[in-house]
């Protein structure tokens, strides 16, 4: 397989990397100073992308590579993928579902317990040895805290289960209201906020769900809830955020992703009661190899054309 030319979007990780340019012909698009004439003179042989949650596959890009057949994700989010060009072109797209699934349900409930328990701010008086002048103020309890989640998928179900351990009461908004499930169902995302003290978003990142966090649902949420973001940047509008915690109209927020990340809001920085993560849901050692394993069989049974593992398209 070693002529067939692999498209790797962005740096994602460096096992992936090594072990892609063992089997392949591997291309580091991040690394191409002159990306057109680049795309012109490598398109013929570039069969594959690999795309994670930072870069994909957009059309452009799929359109510069005639003999593209497959794209495969370093992610589960497929929102740097369009799928709609994929399918009329039949180009095929896998992802990495499920390995991901707890890292990112506990990253989520961590991010609950450090801003109600404001753990980073506590790790700080400590650190700043201000303890030695008095005790840390109290806190607020997370366990038997109402929990909504947008998007009671693989994510937002191991959420639930892991805050159902915390007796905390969980509902939720889906496009559909799922058969059989005992949680709460809101067809409104205001509906939802307005019933629950923690708001966790899981959904994926859609046309629909851009700024589904508005500032009508950071009110409905209001000055004693809590956002949880751990989906996708985009699903909430950053500006009516910030502005909702700077003037005390929202309780507190823990972010993993963020609207134009990297760059994060600077207003964020002196609020005790946001906790900040560099979009880190999945980033542990075990689920990033356990993620480019999959990415790996993914383009191998392609290219050997057994099933693919997990396909999306
Ligand atoms: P999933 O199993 O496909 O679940 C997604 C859920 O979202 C489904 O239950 C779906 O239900 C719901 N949904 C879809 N569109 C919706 C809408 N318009 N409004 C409300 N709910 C909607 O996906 P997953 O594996 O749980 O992953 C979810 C997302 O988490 C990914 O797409 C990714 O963006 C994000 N993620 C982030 C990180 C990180 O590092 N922070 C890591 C992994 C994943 P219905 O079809 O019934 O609407």
């Amino acid at each position: 397989m070693d002529s067939i030319g692999v498209l790797m979007a962005c740096p994602m990780n460096a096992y992936l990397e090594q072990e892609l340019e063992k089997r392949f012909r591997l291309f580091r698009f991040w690394q191409v100073p002159q990306k057109p004439q680049f795309l012109k003179e490598h398109a013929a042989s570039i069969r594959a992308v690999v795309g994670s949650s930072v870069a994909g596959a957009d059309a452009e890009l799929i359109e510069a590579l005639p003999r593209l057949e497959i794209v495969s994700s370093f992610s589960v989010g497929l929102d740097k993928i369009d799928l709609g060009k994929c399918r009329e072109k039949g180009i095929r797209v896998t992802n990495t579902p499920d390995v991901l699934t707890e890292d990112v349900a506990d990253l989520a409930i961590g991010l609950c317990l450090a801003v109600l328990r404001r753990i980073c701010a506590s790790d700080k008086y400590v650190r700043s040895g201000k303890w030695k002048k008095g005790d840390f103020r109290l806190t607020t309890k997370f366990t038997g805290k109402t929990v909504g989640i947008i998007g009671l998928g693989r994510i937002g179900t191991a959420i639930a289960k892991r805050a159902e351990a915390f007796n905390c009461p969980i509902s939720y908004n889906s496009r559909t209201e799922k058969p059989d499930c005992k949680y709460k169902y809101y067809p409104s995302v205001v509906e939802l906020a307005s019933n629950c003290h923690i708001l966790i978003v899981a959904c994926p990142l859609t046309p629909e769900t851009r700024h589904i966090i508005n500032r009508e649902v950071i009110d409905a949420l209001g000055p004693k809830g809590v956002l949880i973001n751990i989906g996708r940047g985009p699903h909430v509008d950053e500006p009516e955020l910030v502005s909702a915690l700077v003037e005390g109209r929202l309780g507190g927020a823990g972010l993993d992703v963020y609207e134009h990340e990297p760059e994060v809001p600077e207003e964020l920085f002196g609020l005790e009661n946001v906790v900040l993560l560099p979009h880190v849901g999945s980033g542990t050692v075990e689920t990033r190899n356990a993620m480019a394993d999959l990415v790996l069989g993914n383009l191998e049974a392609h290219f050997t054309n057994k099933p693919l593992l997990t396909p999306v398209v």
